[in-house]
């Protein structure tokens, strides 16, 4: 049984203060639930997030870079977010592949410091909107996990979450059918099974993002492969990011 797993992803929103009054919020609603919650938040807030000392939410944050330290001006090392308490980076986030031109092979040396200094990767893949007219999507999906995963070891695979993020349902209000997310999850599940094994591939956690929100969580979560969703704007506001949570 996979435990569910449901991270906001505050991108570049909230200074401090108001990280710390939603995170405040979130951890008090949420107490008991029997989902993994996880909060990306922007790198200035980490800090002061861990600094709460929150038990039941799980800091992360949407990026690092893959050097252990040095002259990487305005990049941010998988230790420093270890040492403000991230137990969790997303890494391939389809805003960073397009406007930052992040490709599979830099992405996958994202994957393999993160997991290499103990953090867990939270690796997104999803086909834009052209590839899936196109009908791209599987080719897509199967081509950025598996350049994602490369050198992943079986032992590391059940700490990574992939995220199934079709670009075209991120931040547009347009949701994936529930069923054709099952069915292209299904997919990076047969792809992680011949890249490793049937057995392995039931251990690792794949979520939906995509305008997750409280009217449509419910139909998401019932999806035989879908173990949690990345969501994005509706992670801001604390009363919906608990409802979605409370699915
Ligand atoms: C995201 O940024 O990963 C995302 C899914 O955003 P939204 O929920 O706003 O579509």
């Amino acid at each position: 049984m996979r435990t569910p797993i449901i991270a906001g992803n505050w991108k570049m929103h909230k200074n401090v203060g108001e990280a710390l009054e939603t995170a405040r919020q979130l951890e008090e609603s949420v107490q008991g639930s029997p989902v993994e919650v996880v909060i990306c938040a922007p790198f200035t807030s980490l800090s002061a997030l861990n600094a709460l000392g929150l038990s039941k939410v799980r800091l992360g944050a949407q990026n690092m870079y893959f050097a252990d330290q040095g002259a990487f001006t305005g990049e941010i090392s998988a230790a420093m977010l270890l040492d403000v308490g991230c137990e969790y980076v997303i890494l391939g986030h389809s805003e960073r592949r397009a406007i930052f031109k992040e490709d599979d092979e830099l992405i996958n040396k994202k994957v393999i410091q993160a997991l290499k200094m103990g953090l867990k990767p939270i690796l997104c893949v999803g086909e834009t909107l052209e590839e899936r007219r196109a009908g791209q999507t599987e080719d897509v999906v199967i081509s950025q996990t598996t350049k994602g995963l490369a050198g992943v070891g079986a032992d590391e695979l059940p700490k990574v979450v992939i995220a199934y993020e079709p670009v075209w349902a991120i931040g547009t209000g347009e949701t994936c059918d529930a069923a054709d997310a099952n069915q292209v999850i299904g997919k990076i599940r047969e792809t992680i099974a011949e890249l490793y094994t049937p057995e392995l591939a039931q251990k690792v956690r794949i979520q939906y993002g995509g305008s997750v929100k409280p009217s449509n969580i419910t139909e998401i979560m019932e999806q035989s492969e879908i173990d949690g969703a990345l969501v994005g704007g509706a992670s801001l506001n604390a009363e919906d990011f608990v409802a979605i949570v409370k699915y």
